[in-house]
């Protein structure tokens, strides 16, 4: 097809955009289904469909079609606005990357994906990692082809860093953790050597029905609209956005953990703020989508930590709780409750760990992918690796699998590469605190009255609305000036130290 103007080829470009994404919503959608609704024996079924999308959304991005339109726009870069230069190249790097990638095995991998999902969570449930090691040991080979399919200038674990955070790489990571173990650590001993908070209230039984209603409520202090916003239950808590008015959240309700859900529903209401805040202008382009994964966990880490377990936010959500669990509750007043929400101690769950150790959970992880990728650790060996780590970081021994390596669905879920971003986003949040208290004196003033409007609109503006128009590094440094890990480290030494009178 020959193009004679830019404009015509940017239509036909979105429109062939538009297709692939109808298709990608649809099997957003039936993810979404698999993991909320659908009855577990349907798997197998919705595979195959699964499989039959992937294939079709397979051929539309990698139509020789982009590649023309992409090749005429990309010669006729001077007439482009900076905003289309950044969709053509984001276009680029899909098209480049997914023709790599043969199309057999894509969507075989898809298939895997469906099926390892459902061996993981039946696995996990019984503590059978040696039904799951095959589909991992699987997963990691078609993860480490991928990696030199798509960036065989990396090495395949930094090019599987660079899938989540574009310029992320290991020498950047294990430098970052060296300073992140350094300061925690040793926090984490003099914790272990003064008076431990006490959470055993946390821990009476909530009703979920009572529960339920705290996440309703929940939502609305953090003004999320119901309208475009759903909430339902999984096995694992995960947000999913199909565009700024259709994103879902989900939470995992513990009749022994009170705790455990409200700061889900906090930490995902924290994603999906950020995915209904993006520049409407960019709607239905490459633009108009989250950044990366590690600025996505900034977002929902800032509202669940620095936000969520803030003593002025608590004391503000604390009558609501009274009101829903008056006898759980009996005796306890706001300040207990907020030294026990963030009661500090080496635990086996990463969901559930505290704002202190959470990182050294991510370490554990780090450390297995790099060998998993670079082939020195077998699948079926993760999990003596693993709890060899948690004895290490953590000095914690590991009772079984399901609270062990089973634990999170992200490599069933193909997701490998993808922890280091949790770790990544928990510490870019102290730096855009401070930034944010220096623009905004009576920020704490507003919190403390439960209006959050001034947190989401300097998040709004420096951060969700640009979607994808800069890389995350450079995003960051426009919005707090160049990231640097020892604002993270001061915060949490100041934090800890306040609240265990080390
Ligand atoms: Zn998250």
């Amino acid at each position: 097809m020959p193009f004679t103007d830019v404009a015509a080829a940017l239509q036909a470009l979105r429109a062939l955009e538009a297709k692939t994404h109808a298709y990608s919503h649809a099997l957003g959608v039936m993810g979404h289904d698999a993991a909320t609704a659908a009855p577990k024996g349907s798997f197998a079924g919705r595979g195959k469909t699964m499989g039959i999308l992937s294939e079709i959304i397979y051929h539309l991005e990698t139509d020789p079609e982009v590649g023309e339109l992409l090749n005429f726009l990309e010669s006729h870069q001077e007439q482009l606005e900076p905003a289309v230069q950044r969709e053509v190249a984001l276009l680029r790097k899909n098209y480049d990357q997914t023709c790599r990638i043969p199309s057999a095995e894509y969507v075989a991998y898809g298939v895997l994906l469906n099926e390892a999902q459902a061996v993981w969570e039946k696995a996990k449930k019984g503590n059978d990692f040696d039904a799951f090691a095959p589909y991992l040991e699987k997963i990691v080979d078609y993860n480490r082809r991928f990696a030199a399919y798509r960036n065989p200038a990396l090495a395949p674990y930094d090019a599987l860093l660079n899938e989540y955070e574009e310029g992320l790489n290991t020498r950047i990571l294990d430098s970052f953790f060296a300073q992140l173990r350094q300061a925690i650590v040793p926090l984490v001993s003099k914790i272990q050597a003064t008076k431990q908070i006490d959470d055993s209230f946390l821990h009476k039984t909530y009703p979920v029905a009572g529960q339920r209603a705290l996440a309703n409520y929940i939502m609305d202090v953090m003004g999320i609209d119901r309208q475009y916003c759903g909430l339902a239950e999984s096995e694992h808590p995960y947000t999913t956005g199909f565009n700024t008015k259709d994103v879902r959240i989900t939470t995992h309700y513990y009749l022994q953990d009170v705790a455990a859900s409200l700061y889900s529903v906090i930490h995902e209401g924290g994603h999906a703020i950020y995915e209904m805040n993006i520049g409407p202008e960019y709607e239905g382009t490459a633009v108009g989508h989250a950044v990366s994964m590690g600025i996505h966990e900034s977002q929902s880490r800032f509202f669940e930590n620095i936000i969520g377990r803030s003593r002025p936010f608590i004391h503000y959500i604390f009558p609501k709780l009274v009101e829903i669990f008056p006898e759980q509750l009996a005796g306890v007043d706001a300040d207990q409750f907020w030294q026990a929400v963030n009661k500090a101690e080496p635990s086996l769950v990463r969901t559930e760990a505290d704002e202190l150790t959470y990182s050294l959970h991510i370490m554990v992880r780090y450390e297995l992918e790099k060998q998993l990728i670079a082939g020195t650790l077998a699948a079926r060996d993760v999990p003596a690796a693993w709890n060899r780590l948690y004895k290490e970081y953590l000095g914690i021994d590991v009772p079984n699998d399901t609270q062990g390596c089973l634990q999170d669905s992200h490599w069933s879920g193909g997701s490998i590469g993808y922890f280091p971003s949790y770790a990544l986003g928990s510490a870019y949040g102290p730096q855009m605190l401070l930034c944010m208290e220096q623009e905004l004196p009576d920020l704490w003033q507003h919190i403390a009255l439960g209006d959050l409007r001034q947190v989401k609109g300097w998040l709004q503006s420096h951060i969700h609305r640009h979607g994808s128009l800069y890389q995350p590094a450079k995003l960051f440094e426009m919005a707090c000036g160049p990231f640097d890990a020892r604002h993270y480290t001061d915060y949490l030494t100041k934090k800890y130290t306040e609240l265990y009178h080390l």
